[in-house]
């Protein structure tokens, strides 16, 4: 029988390192091993209780069938208002979509910007989540990235954005609070790179601002959120994208949303027919969730912060104490990302050679049973660094980070020429 075609594009794409670890960690809970699972990032917390009661109330009230493409009109206006009002994003309430989760937001804004074939280049600062890279790359441009250095606190700067651009050069992912490096830009930061993207008007802001409520003013005073599409130099050539997995604890639930007011609303108008094509609405009795978390869930977004802020703070006092990591203060999203060279090209008491930060990974899932995402598909500049969620119960990580530290002390050293050294200075060169 002749085998069934894959796609050049969908055979060489990688999987979700995210997922696939947390899948190999929930495989291995699943035949009773003692997993601590610091791998999804995933908000441990439920869905407020008046969020859930609003798709109830949807759904016995007959909300079940097809809505509008881009979700009803009230869904819309109250995302819209929010923008305006909170981000200062200028935007009505047909600028506004609402997809299948901010993944989905994301894959169709990258289809929508990028022209197969006429080789664009897209830039992404790393670290930078898993799934970027791929999508880029799916949609037809070349993925630039733009190392963010431990010693720049894992941002790019300014100077670097400009070297990066080129006339081939269609758009910009900024990704503040970032996944994996649970660091904010500071908004003085963002504003100094969107200085430089001003300057070339045919570079396109994608801004993904899922984690915009998950930021920690206890660890950086002062700290606030910004977002690149209020800023008028650019606000018409900005995609926002954002969503409820993160700050509403509704990760199952599927439902992100993308906002722009490019090309006075045409340009949503066609991403819209792309997703009509695709997916068409969200889950109709969701819609009203959506509307119900926007307006009346400040508190239950609060609560939720103030508990990751302490957790921010207390993994970094624990990760602190491991001398051979070295790790930036998480201001951010749920994340740690220490930077773990020191330990590559050690040997594990059974006898293992950590080659990367992959090799560090797995043998710290198969002999401590702690899941943690190595860092090689967050970016060349993290190949030698591990991610860690504390989107979990603080007895759960602070197991998780007992037994981290317990493995690295079971190192032991290799020869000099091991690959460790090779790891990381081949990693450093690259940055
Ligand atoms: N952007 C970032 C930075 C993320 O970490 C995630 C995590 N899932 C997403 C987008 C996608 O979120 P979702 O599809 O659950 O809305
Ligand atoms: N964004 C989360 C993470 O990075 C969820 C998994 C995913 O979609 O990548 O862990």
């Amino acid at each position: 029988m002749h085998p069934l075609t894959v796609s050049t594009a969908i055979a060489s794409m990688k999987e979700s390192a995210t997922l696939a670890v947390s899948a190999r960690a929930a495989a291995l809970k699943a035949e009773g091993v003692d997993v601590i699972g610091l791998s999804v990032g995933e908000p441990d917390f439920d869905t407020p209780q008046r969020i859930k009661d609003a798709a109830i109330a949807a759904l016995q009230q007959g909300m079940t069938k097809y809505a509008p493409t881009p979700g009803d009109a009230a869904a819309r206006k109250a995302i819209a208002s929010k923008l305006r009002s909170e981000n200062k994003i200028p935007v009505e309430w047909n600028h506004v979509s609402i997809t299948c989760g901010a993944k989905h937001a994301i894959f169709m804004a990258l289809t929508c910007l990028i022209q197969p074939g006429r080789g664009d280049e897209f830039l992404l600062p790393t670290p930078a989540w898993v799934s970027y890279k791929p999508l880029i790359e799916l949609a037809g441009a070349r993925c630039v990235e733009i190392p963010g250095l431990i010693e720049n606190g894992l941002c790019v700067t300014p100077e670097q954005v400009a070297r990066a651009i080129t006339p081939k050069t269609v758009g910009i992912l900024l990704n503040s609070p970032s996944n994996p490096c649970g660091i904010a830009y500071r908004p003085d930061e963002l504003r100094a790179i969107v200085d430089v993207i001003s300057a070339h008007p045919r570079v396109a802001v994608l801004s993904d601002e899922i984690y915009e409520k998950l930021i920690y003013p206890e660890i950086t005073p002062g700290l606030t959120h910004w977002s690149p599409g209020s800023d008028p130099r650019i606000a018409d050539r900005t995609v926002t994208v954002n969503g409820m997995s993160k700050a509403y604890a509704m990760t199952g639930w599927r439902l992100g949303y993308v906002a722009s007011p490019a090309n006075g609303g045409a340009w949503m108008k066609e991403l819209i027919k792309f997703q009509g094509q695709l997916t068409n609405n969200v889950t109709s009795f969701a819609l009203p969730a959506i509307v119900e978390a926007l307006t009346n869930c400040a508190d239950d977004v609060e609560r939720m912060r103030c508990e990751f802020a302490k957790r921010a703070a207390h993994v970094h006092r624990l990760l602190s104490k491991i001398p051979e990591f070295t790790t930036v203060a998480p201001n951010g999203a749920f994340y740690a990302f220490p930077d773990i060279r020191r330990c590559i090209g050690k040997i594990t008491p059974r006898g293992t050679r950590l080659n990367s930060a992959h090799a560090f990974s797995q043998a710290l899932l198969e002999e401590h049973a702690v899941a943690v995402v190595p860092g090689e598909d967050f970016g060349t500049c993290a190949q030698t660094h591990i991610r860690l969620s504390f989107a979990c119960a603080p007895a759960q990580y602070e197991k998780g980070i007992e037994r981290i530290a317990n493995f690295v002390t079971s190192l032991s050293s290799a020869s000099p020429e091991s690959a460790a050294h090779e790891a990381g200075s081949s990693a450093r060169e690259r940055c």
